[in-house]
């Protein structure tokens, strides 16, 4: 019984370190630019770099950052996308379906 009750906490113990690392493995994981979905969008990490003769409708200062679709807190350098579930983009970043946040 008394085993029983360790095994049950140093179990409980590795699964709560299990699941706090996986969070934090997803939160650093970033989009990639290459990211067939990322370059379908037009996606650039950095929105100065974005292609203006192929997306017309960019321009600054439209950013991931002041997106409706950015989840990252006001004033983080990256943080989650509606579209890029469990990835991370840059708040400098910018895809095409961008939509300013009311
Ligand atoms: S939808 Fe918005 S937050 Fe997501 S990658 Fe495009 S511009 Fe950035």
């Amino acid at each position: 019984m008394k085993n029983s009750r360790r095994q049950f906490m140093i179990l409980s113990a590795a699964g709560a370190c299990t699941l706090a690392l996986n969070g934090k493995v997803q939160a650093q994981a970033m989009v990639a630019e290459t990211d067939p979905q990322a370059a379908a969008l037009g996606y650039k990490s950095d929105a100065s770099k974005v292609d203006k003769a192929k997306f017309a409708k960019y321009a600054p200062p439209q950013a991931c950052g002041n997106c409706a679709l950015y989840q990252g807190a006001a004033g983080s350098a990256a943080g989650g996308c509606a579209l890029f579930a469990g990835k991370q983009v840059s708040s400098k970043g910018w895809c095409s379906a961008y939509a300013k946040k009311a």
